[in-house]
C-alpha cells in the first residue's frame, strides 16, 4: 500500500543507528542535520496522493497501486511514464537528491525485468530476486545502494593499482539461515532516509576476494548495522532564505558499517561468485532504468541553474548587454542538449526480447559523460555572470529584524527592476547552489556517482554500437572505383 508523508517519517523511528562524527542520532525526522531532508522525501510520498502528481508518480495493477519507480516497461508508453515519475522527483527535489527512491527503484525493477541471471551461476537466486521486489513494491520501500568496493578490492588489471588489505565489507560466516557480513562500504547516499540498503559491487573486484562478491538487502536498523554520515549542510544552514536548497535537500551520504550483521537467504542476490556480481548491473536493464534518472535529475538541475542566471543578470542589469546575452544562448543550448539527450533515450528505446523495453544505453551513458564534462563549466559561467553580487548582500536574513538596518537594506540594495529582498533571494540561492559547501559536494556527487571518468568511458566503448559504426567505414573504404557512395543497409 502507498504511504503517505506521515506514515513514512513514522517509518523512519525504527531503531537505526546514525552517527554524525561521535554523535549517535536518536531521531532523523526531529535532528537538525536530516529532519528537513526527511521532510523533503516525505513530501515526494505525499505527492503521489496529489491529483497534480498522481498519475505521473504511481501506476495500477491487478486492481493494487505502486509508485510508478516499480513499473516494468512493456511500451514506450511506460518507458515515458517512468520517465515523467523521476521528472516530477527531480522538479519537487530541484534535481538536488540524486539517490531519490526512483533511482534504486530503478535497480530493483530492472533486476526483475531479466530474473534469470541471478540463477547462472552456482546459487539459484531469482526466486529471492523476485520475491523482494513484490515486497518493496507493496510496502511502498525507499531503498539506497553501497555498490563501490574500497579501492584495495579493486581488480588491478581494470583499476591499474595494487591491492591492498582493506576491511572491505565480506561474508564472514554462512549456515542455513544466511549470511553473516562484517566490514565497511562505500558510500550510501540517501541512506539515512532510506528502508534498505542494496550491498553489491559494481566495479570489479580482484580474484581472491569472492568473500566480498555478495548483493544483498540490509535493513536500515539490522543489528550490528551503523551509518556513518559525512558532515551534514542542512545542520548549518542559516535558514530558508539564507540557504533555500541545502536547509531542505541535503540528501546525506553515509559510510554503511557492518558488524556481524545477519542476513536471512531470502535476502541474497548473489554470494561468491565475482563475474555474476557485477554483470547483474549490466547484463539486465538495472542500470540504465536507474541512470536515466540521473539524466533527468541533472536536466532539472541545470534548468535551474539557467533560471537562476537569467535572473542574476536581470537583478544586475546586464541582461541587456550582447555579450551576457550570447552566455545565456550557449547555456540555454547546453540545456537544450541535456533535453535531447534524455528524450533520445526513450525514442531509440531497446527491445529485450522477452516482452519488455528499456531506455537506450548507449545513449544513456552518452548522456552521463556529457552532464559529467559540463558541470564545471555550466556552475563556472554562472558564477561569472554573477559577478561579485552574491557577496554584496547582507550576511543573513536577520538583517530585516533589526529596524535600522532592514530600512537601509530596502533603501540601498534595490536594484533598477528588482527589490532588495528579491535581490537577497537570488543572491542566497546563486550562494548555495553553485559556491558554499553544499555545492562543492554536488560537484564531487556529478563527477563520482557514476564512477570516476574512465569508467563511464568504459560503459560507452562497451555499448556504443560498434557493427553499424564500423560497417559505416568500412562501406565507404570499400566503395572506392565508378559509381555513386554505397550507404551500409541502402544498397538497392
Ligand atoms: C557525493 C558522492 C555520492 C556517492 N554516492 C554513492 C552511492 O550512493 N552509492 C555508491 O555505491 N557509491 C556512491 N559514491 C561512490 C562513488 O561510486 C565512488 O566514489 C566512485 O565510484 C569513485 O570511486 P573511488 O572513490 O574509489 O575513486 P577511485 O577509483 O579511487 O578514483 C579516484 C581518481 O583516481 C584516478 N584513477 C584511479 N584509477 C584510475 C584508472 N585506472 N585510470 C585512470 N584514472 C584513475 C582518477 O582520477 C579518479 O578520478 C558516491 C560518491 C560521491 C562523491
Amino acid at each position: 500500500m502507498l504511504k503517505t508523508g506521515a506514515d513514512y517519517l513514522e517509518s523512519l523511528r525504527d531503531g537505526r543507528v546514525v552517527y554524525i562524527g561521535g554523535e549517535r542520532v536518536d531521531d532523523v525526522t526531529e535532528h537538525p542535520a536530516f529532519r528537513n531532508g526527511a521532510r523533503s522525501y516525505a513530501r515526494l510520498y505525499d505527492a503521489r496522493n496529489d491529483p497534480k502528481y498522481r498519475a505521473d508518480l504511481t501506476y495500477e495493477e491487478n486492481g493494487e497501486r505502486f509508485a510508478a519507480y516499480y513499473l516494468k516497461p512493456r511500451t514506450k508508453a511506460d518507458l515515458e511514464h517512468r520517465s515523467r515519475c523521476s521528472q516530477v522527483i527531480a522538479d519537487l527535489t530541484c534535481g538536488m537528491m540524486g539517490r531519490s527512491p526512483d533511482f534504486i527503484g530503478g535497480y530493483l525493477t530492472g533486476a526483475v525485468m531479466q530474473p534469470e541471471i541471478y540463477d547462472r551461476g552456482q546459487h539459484k537466486f531469482s526466486k529471492h530476486v523476485l520475491a523482494y521486489f513484490d515486497k518493496c513494491r507493496r510496502e511502498d520501500l525507499f531503498l539506497s545502494h553501497a555498490v563501490t568496493p574500497l579501492q584495495g578490492s579493486k581488480d588491478t588489471k581494470f583499476s591499474g593499482r595494487e591491492a591492498i588489505q582493506t576491511p572491505q565489507l565480506a561474508v564472514v560466516k554462512e549456515d542455513d539461515s544466511g549470511v553473516t557480513i562484517s566490514g565497511i562500504k562505500l558510500l550510501a547516499t540517501g541512506a539515512a532516509f532510506s528502508h534498505d540498503i542494496w550491498i553489491g559491487n559494481i566495479q570489479p573486484l580482484a580474484p581472491g576476494h569472492e568473500k566480498e562478491s555478495i548483493t544483498c538487502m540490509v535493513p536500515n536498523n539490522a543489528p550490528g548495522l551503523e551509518l556513518w554520515s559525512r558532515k551534514a549542510f542542512e545542520r548549518y544552514a542559516v535558514s530558508e532564505f539564507d540557504n533555500p536548497v541545502s536547509y531542505r535537500f541535503d540528501e546525506s551520504d553515509c559510510i554503511v558499517v557492518c558488524k556481524n550483521v545477519k542476513i536471512p537467504w531470502e535476502r541474497v542476490f548473489t554470494h561468491n561468485d565475482i563475474p555474476l556480481s557485477r554483470a547483474i548491473y549490466f547484463e539486465t536493464p538495472t542500470h540504465t532504468l536507474s541512470n536515466h534518472q540521473a539524466a533527468v535529475r541533472y536536466r532539472t538541475k541545470l534548468k535551474l541553474f539557467l533560471g537562476l542566471a537569467r535572473r542574476i543578470t536581470q537583478a544586475n542589469s546586464i541582461d541587456k548587454v550582447p555579450a551576457v546575452m550570447d552566455d545565456l544562448g550557449h547555456l540555454a543550448a547546453l540545456y537544450g542538449q541535456m533535453s535531447g539527450m534524455v528524450e533520445g533515450q526513450i525514442q531509440a528505446f531497446e527491445t529485450l526480447g522477452n516482452g519488455y523495453l528499456n531506455y537506450n544505453r548507449y545513449l544513456m551513458y552518452a548522456s552521463i559523460y556529457f552532464a559529467y564534462q559540463q558541470y564545471d563549466h555550466f556552475v563556472g559561467k554562472v558564477r561569472e555572470l554573477a559577478g561579485g553580487s552574491v557577496l554584496q548582500m547582507p550576511a543573513d536574513i536577520s538583517v530585516l529584524d533589526n529596524e535600522a538596518t532592514r530600512e537601509t537594506f530596502e533603501q540601498l540594495w534595490q536594484g533598477q527592476s528588482a527589490s532588495a529582498m528579491d535581490r537577497f533571494k537570488v543572491q542566497k540561492l546563486a550562494w548555495d547552489v553553485l559556491a558554499s559547501e553544499f555545492a562543492a559536494r554536488h560537484w564531487q556527487y556529478e563527477r563520482f556517482y557514476m564512477g570516476p571518468a574512465y569508467i563511464v568511458r568504459a560503459h560507452n566503448l562497451r555499448e556504443a554500437p560498434w557493427p553499424e559504426i564500423e560497417a559505416y567505414t568500412s562501406a565507404l573504404l570499400d566503395s572506392y572505383g565508378p559509381g555513386p557512395l554505397l550507404l551500409p543497409g541502402r544498397e538497392d
